[in-house]
C-alpha cells in the first residue's frame, strides 16, 4: 500500500466544495423520498428512526433545520471515519430499533427486508450515484464538483493498493449527451474531468451507508483492486485494511526469500518468492495482514520476479568496488560519482511511488539486498 499525502490545505478546499454540494443535494433527496407515495410508511419510519439514533432530526415532509443539516454534512466531510464507522456499522445502525432482536433466534424475513430497504434508501438520500457527474457546485477552476473532479484534484497516478495500475485523469470538452439544463451550464467552460480510476469506499457503502458520501472514505483505486479483489469483503470495522490517507507506506515491506548475501547473489529467477513483511503485533498488524490478503499482493507480485532478478544481477555486477575498478578508470568523466552512477542504474530510487507503478517493490527489494551487505 502507498501512502497518499494530501495536505490539510487541499482537504479543506475539497471539503468546502463537498459541504456545499451536500447542503444542496441532501435536503432535496430527503424531501423526494419522504413525499414519495410509492414508499411505504414502514420504510419511512425506519429511515427516520435510523437518523434519529444519530441525532439527525427532520420533519415528515423532509424539512431539515440548519443544525441537523450541519450534522449530515459532518458525516460527509469529517476525517474521523473510524469513529463514525463504529456508530454506523450495519448492525449498530439498527440496534435497538427492532424490538425482537435479542429475543428471537433469527431475525424475521420481514425485518431483514426492512433493513435492506433502509440501506438502499439511505444510499439514495446521501446520493452517491448522483455524484458521478454534474455541476451543482463549481470549483474555483470553474469545473463542476463531482466524483471525477474530486479524483482528478487528488492527482494520484497509480493505484495505492497495488502500486501496479495507472489511474490517471483526463479532460474532455463539453459532453453533448447531457440534458439541456446541464449542457447549458457546461457550455460556459471548456473542459470536464474524467478519470480512469475507480472510487473505493474504504468502509463499503452497503455496510456503512452513512459513510457513503464521506470524501475521506473515498479512495482512488484501480478497477482490479476495487471491483475484483475487494468487492464487499469488508463487512465490519474489524475487517478493514490499511488506510492510504493516513497509514504510512513503510508498514508493508517487500522482501525475498534469501537471507545470506551468498545465496542472494546465486539465486535464479525461478527460486524467487516475493513476500510482504509487516508488524507482527500492535495497531497495524491486523490491517496490514488484511491488505496483503484482500488485494492478493503476494500472489500478484509473483509475476514480477523477472524485475527482481534483473535488479539482483545489477547489484551483483555493479558494486562500488567494481565501479571504481572499471567505470572510474574508463568512464570517470561521464559519471561524477558512484551516487550518480547509482541514480542512472536504478532510476526508481528517485521516483515517487505514487506516480510510477512497481516503484515500491523495486525500492524495498533494493534496500533489502543492500541490507545484506555488499559484494567485493
Ligand atoms: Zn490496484
Amino acid at each position: 500500500m502507498i501512502h497518499l499525502d494530501i495536505s490539510r490545505e487541499k482537504w479543506e478546499e475539497l471539503e468546502s466544495y463537498h459541504k456545499e454540494y451536500i447542503r444542496i443535494t441532501f435536503p432535496d433527496n430527503l424531501r423526494k423520498f419522504l413525499t414519495d407515495t410509492k414508499v411505504s410508511a414502514e420504510d419511512k419510519n425506519l429511515l427516520k428512526a435510523v437518523f434519529k439514533k444519530q441525532n439527525i432530526l427532520f420533519k415528515d415532509n423532509g424539512e431539515i433545520d440548519e443544525n441537523n443539516l450541519q450534522e449530515v454534512v459532518r458525516w460527509c466531510i469529517s476525517e474521523d471515519i473510524d469513529i463514525l464507522a463504529d456508530r454506523t456499522e450495519k448492525e449498530n445502525l439498527f440496534n435497538g430499533l427492532f424490538p425482537g432482536i435479542g429475543t428471537k433466534k433469527k431475525e424475521s424475513p420481514n425485518d431483514r427486508a426492512l433493513k435492506e430497504n433502509c440501506i438502499s434508501n439511505l444510499l439514495k438520500i446521501f446520493g452517491y450515484s448522483g455524484f458521478s457527474d454534474g455541476k451543482k457546485v463549481l470549483m474555483k477552476n470553474g469545473n463542476g464538483w463531482n466524483r471525477h473532479s474530486f479524483m482528478a484534484e487528488l492527482g494520484i497516478k497509480v493505484c495505492p493498493y497495488c502500486n501496479r495500475q495507472y489511474i490517471t485523469s483526463y479532460f474532455i470538452g463539453v459532453n453533448k449527451d447531457k440534458k439541456d439544463s446541464e449542457k447549458q451550464s457546461a457550455e460556459t467552460e471548456n473542459e470536464m474531468a474524467r478519470t480512469t480510476t475507480d472510487t473505493d469506499h474504504y468502509y463499503p457503502k452497503s455496510f456503512f451507508p452513512l459513510l457513503s458520501m464521506n470524501i475521506h472514505n473515498m479512495i482512488p483505486s484501480c478497477q482490479i483492486c476495487n471491483s475484483r479483489m475487494k468487492l464487499n469483503k469488508v463487512r465490519s470495522k474489524e475487517e478493514r485494511h490499511l488506510y492510504p490517507y493516513k497509514d504510512k507506506s513503510s508498514i508493508l515491506k517487500f522482501e525475498i526469500n534469501f537471507d545470506k548475501l551468498e545465496d542472494l547473489y546465486n539465486f535464479s529467477q525461478s527460486d524467487i518468492k516475493i513476500s510482504l513483511k509487516y508488524p507482527k503485533r500492535g495497531e497495524y498488524h491486523k490491517r496490514a495482514e488484511q491488505s496483503v490478503e484482500l488485494f492478493k499482493l503476494e500472489q500478484i507480485y509473483q509475476a514480477h520476479t523477472d524485475i527482481v532478478y534483473c535488479l539482483k544481477e545489477n547489484m551483483k555486477n555493479y558494486s562500488e568496488k567494481k565501479y571504481e575498478k572499471i567505470f572510474c578508470k574508463n568512464y570517470g568523466e561521464i559519471f561524477g560519482s558512484y551516487d550518480e552512477f547509482l541514480r542512472i542504474l536504478y532510476p526508481f530510487l528517485n521516483e515517487d511511488e505514487k506516480n510510477v507503478p512497481l516503484t515500491k517493490m523495486k525500492k524495498d527489494i533494493y534496500k533489502f539486498i543492500r541490507s545484506k551487505g555488499n559484494e567485493d
